[in-house]
């Protein structure tokens, strides 16, 4: 049967039904019966990230009828609780929000899930050429570590907000200097605006805390826009806002795992929302949609594909994309990130005066953070394992990637590190729903000549995912915003 035929069988009465009675067909009973099952509605949503789930929040709240089809069995995409083994879950993917962060914010607070701070009490650990020091996160630097080169990098970084003041928030391409920053990487800037290792490396560890990428994988244009976002409409983005925890994108937790937002999101949406459902194609034609995912085909006037440009990518579309948009999708990598968790008795280093923030050069973690529950009745250190790290152990078995990632930890917070209960490990380059995170990338040239293509639509196909948000792209408030932005704009089309 053809995408066409089908839509006409199924009949134009049913893409309005009214929200709550979106579903035409159970896929259990379809494939019991062997065969993909059929559904309608005003709107197919392609994946129950945050960006999908507040799209399909907001746009059931406005009358329309929704379905959501999502690849993998559970909700929440790049916001995962990875399993330790317990019965327990530590944050695989995002986990921390902060100030001007205010469309997550107010999703946690309707969703009922409880937030608290970052443990930030005491010192952090800087790691460098061999060297292990401590410093204080309370004094102008922040959490910047102490370097020779942090004079240096101070100018840089000052600069750097200068110039991240002149780039429009969702439009970097009209800066007026976008074709000089985009014509560049982050790396040639860098090499030309400081001078010492110290804030050469420093530069390096905060395009690879920040995004996951090296320095020389990303455009200028690109960092500076991800600073200039770093904020809302009242409080222009900095690079502060990006590296502190207090005051900064680290500052806050959820109670019992930030998953638990999309996890009650996607339960209000009830059977709206469809698990094991990867979208293969998407055909456009006689008004309206037809999509197609493993086990079930559904028709709707609109589809929202809610995910990164590189996943999207992954869908076959019918007619082809506009060049834009087909090559936009072919030229902004995910960066490449992993997540070691060690749960130990008591978060030790607490009484050993440290926050559990380090920063490192060597070893398999080069960043940490205290993960423990809110509580503190136990203790777990997170090491993020950034591009240059996970690459390196790529083929490794589990009781490698563990005995490196203890190494690590035992190198920054002593030998009581070495001896934890149980340890978890999270990568993402390899999932196959999210090839990488924690967000896509626009090497050189990209965004002035694609930049356009993220969020305008091609017909009925509109685009969300933190990738497509003016604020806070490529963190969980972006991917809120970006839902909020489609839903709006379907509204209005349909
Ligand atoms: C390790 C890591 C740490 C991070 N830390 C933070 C943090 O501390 N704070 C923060 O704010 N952000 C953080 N982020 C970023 C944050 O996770 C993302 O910005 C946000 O979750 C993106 O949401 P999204 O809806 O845009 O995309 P996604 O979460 O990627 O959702 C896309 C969904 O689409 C599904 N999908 C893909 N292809 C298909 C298909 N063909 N058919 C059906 N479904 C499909 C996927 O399975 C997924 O569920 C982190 C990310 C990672 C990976």
């Amino acid at each position: 049967m053809t995408a066409v035929s089908r839509r006409r069988l199924l009949g134009t009465g049913a893409l309005t039904a009214a929200a709550g009675a979106a579903m035409a067909a159970s896929p259990a009973a379809a494939s019991a019966r062997g065969r993909a099952a059929a559904a309608s509605a005003d709107v197919v949503v392609v994946g129950a990230g945050l960006s999908g789930l507040t799209a399909a929040r907001d746009l059931v709240a406005a009358g329309r009828s929704v379905i959501v089809l999502e690849a993998r069995d559970r909700p929440g995409g790049r916001v995962y609780g990875l399993p330790l083994g317990d019965g327990t879950t530590s944050e695989g993917g995002a986990e921390f929000i902060g100030p001007t962060q205010d469309r997550i914010a107010a999703l946690t607070a309707d969703m009922g899930v409880a937030t608290f701070p970052t443990h930030n009490a005491g010192k952090n650990v800087y790691y460098r050429n061999g060297k292990r020091s401590l410093y204080a996160t309370d004094g102008i630097l922040g959490a910047v570590p102490p370097d020779w080169g942090v004079v240096d990098l101070q100018i840089a970084l000052t600069s750097l907000n200068s110039m991240a003041k002149e780039v429009p928030v969702g439009e970097p391409w009209k800066a007026a200097k976008a074709e000089e920053w985009d014509s560049q990487t982050f790396h040639t800037w860098s090499r030309t605006h400081s001078l010492s290792s110290g804030a050469r490396f420093l530069m390096d560890a905060f395009v690879s805390s920040t995004l996951s990428v090296r320095s020389r994988d990303v455009s200028l244009l690109y960092v500076l826009h991800y600073i200039a976002a770093a904020g809302n409409a009242g409080s222009p983005g900095n690079v502060d806002r990006l590296i502190n925890t207090k005051g900064g994108a680290q500052e806050t937790r959820f109670a019992g795992g930030s998953e638990q937002v999309p996890i009650r999101l996607a339960a209000r949406l009830g059977d709206r929302v469809r698990y094991n459902a990867p979208v293969r194609s998407v055909v456009t034609g006689d008004g309206g949609v037809t999509v197609t995912a493993d086990g079930i085909t559904v028709t709707a006037r609109r589809v929202v594909v809610a995910m990164s440009p590189a996943i999207a990518g992954k869908i076959e579309f019918t007619p082809g994309l506009p060049a834009s948009r087909a090559q936009l999708m072919q030229r902004y990598p995910m960066g490449s990130i992993a997540k070691f968790v060690a749960v130990y008795e008591t978060p030790f280093w607490r009484a050993d005066g440290l926050t559990g923030q380090a920063v490192s050069d060597s070893g398999a973690i080069d960043a940490t953070f205290d993960n423990s529950p809110a509580d503190g009745s136990r203790g777990i250190l997170m090491g993020f394992l950034n591009q240059t790290n996970i690459r390196r152990l790529d083929a490794a078995p589990p009781e490698q990637v563990r005995a490196a990632g203890l190494d690590a930890f035992g190198k920054l917070f002593g030998s009581k590190a070495l001896s934890p209960v149980r340890t978890a490990f999270q990568r993402w380059d390899n999932e196959v729903w999210s090839g990488g995170g924690p967000v896509g990338i626009a090497p050189p040239g990209v965004l002035s000549d694609f930049g356009t293509a993220l969020r305008a639509p091609c017909g009925p196909v509109h685009w969300a995912g933190t990738e497509t948000s003016d604020f806070w792209t490529g963190y969980m408030d972006g991917a809120v915003r970006s839902g909020e932005r489609v839903a709006r704009e379907v509204h209005a089309a349909l």
